[in-house]
């Protein structure tokens, strides 16, 4: 299904959604910080890889994440932000094209520069969480248990530390659902989000596009 949420959508609501940001800024520091402390006991470092999970298809379904990122986005200089819609456009149509042919897709996100991220301080959560192993926590009492990125994995192999360190993604989860909850609320948007980031950035006015 296509997205099309028009930015001009937001902009009445922005001074009753702001504080929303702040708390999702506060969020994002939290979980920066648990991921680190555990990083850390695993001596884990990302410093990028082959793979760059940024080549990755990740799909963002937050409304709150997309306007934290606008915010980042719209606080850019001219150029670089006019350089980064067009990287956007040119992902969004390369992945459109691959999905037509049933090829599978991998493609820098527009907002990595030179193995940056030019918008660090305002990726999305999938961003700040990727790398170490994990586990969540089902409704239902059921713990489900995934394994950390390649990279990590031979990074901690070579030091004999592979075995689980607990990092339950379950209360930062749900802690974003019930921002969402929250700003779906202040802005009376209830359009569903499946987005990556460059879906996110390929229009001019920064809102998403409307490419499947
Ligand atoms: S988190 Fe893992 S996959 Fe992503 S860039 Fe770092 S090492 Fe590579
Ligand atoms: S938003 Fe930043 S960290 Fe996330 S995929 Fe894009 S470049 Fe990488």
């Amino acid at each position: 299904m296509a997205t099309n949420l028009n930015p001009d959508r937001f902009a009445a609501a922005r001074d009753r959604y702001l504080p929303l940001l702040d708390r999702l800024a506060s969020l994002f520091e939290q979980m920066d910080a648990a991921y680190a402390a555990v990083a850390g006991q695993y001596g884990f470092q990302c410093n990028g890889c082959a793979d760059n999970c940024c080549r990755t298809r990740f799909y963002h379904h937050t409304l709150i994440e997309y306007l934290y990122l606008m915010e980042g986005i719209n606080a850019l200089d001219a150029d670089t932000a006019g350089e980064t819609h067009l990287r956007a456009r040119q992902v969004c149509e390369k992945m459109a094209d691959a999905d037509r042919q049933g090829k599978s897709f991998f493609m820098m996100c527009p907002l990595n520069r030179d193995e940056q991220c030019i918008l660090y301080s305002c990726r999305p959560m999938i961003c700040r969480l990727h790398g170490i192993p994990h586990e969540l926590r089902r409704a239902d009492g059921s713990v489900v248990k995934m394994p950390g990125c390649d990279a990590f994995f031979s990074q901690c192999r070579d030091r004999g530390k592979t075995d689980y360190i607990r990092f339950d993604r379950t209360p930062l989860y749900r802690q974003m659902a019930m921002l969402e909850r929250e700003l779906r609320l202040a802005t009376g948007v209830d359009d569903p989000i499946k987005l990556t980031v460059a879906q996110m950035l390929a229009t001019p006015t920064g809102g998403p596009c409307e490419i499947d």
